[in-house]
């Protein structure tokens, strides 16, 4: 997926301030926070959102969330965190390579969004 910027963070050519990586996932601090600490978790196959997850590559969302409360412990949000991800134009999906956004170092706001 050459267009796709979440690939290019991956591949090395758009920076980024990581906080986990593995040999599956990459995880790194959002560009533009809407929380004190917000986090994107992302698998480094290419999947293009949750529509996209099938019983052939649902494993990923498990390891991806094992490392997801790994973090949210590394990075102190013992009080509590959010775990989002946006899928298609109704949510307001922006990058279109799965991720889950890790929100979370203040109270946050009871919202539909
Ligand atoms: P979504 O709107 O759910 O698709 O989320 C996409 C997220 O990616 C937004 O919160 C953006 O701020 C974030 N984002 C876009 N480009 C970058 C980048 N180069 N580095 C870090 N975060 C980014
Ligand atoms: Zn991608």
């Amino acid at each position: 997926m050459t267009d796709c910027i979440f690939c290019k963070i991956i591949a090395g050519e758009i920076p980024s301030t990581k906080v986990y990586e593995d040999e599956r996932c990459l995880a790194f601090r959002d560009i533009n926070p809407q929380a004190p600490t917000h986090i994107l978790v992302i698998p480094k196959e290419h999947i293009a959102s949750m529509a996209e997850i099938t019983e052939k590559n649902s494993d990923i969302v498990a390891y991806l969330f094992e490392r997801i409360a790994e973090i949210a412990k590394a990075e102190g949000l013992d009080d509590g965190f959010r775990v989002v991800s946006n899928c298609g134009d109704h949510a307001g999906q922006t990058v279109h390579h799965l991720h889950f956004h890790i929100l979370g170092g203040q109270p946050l706001a009871l919202t539909m969004a």
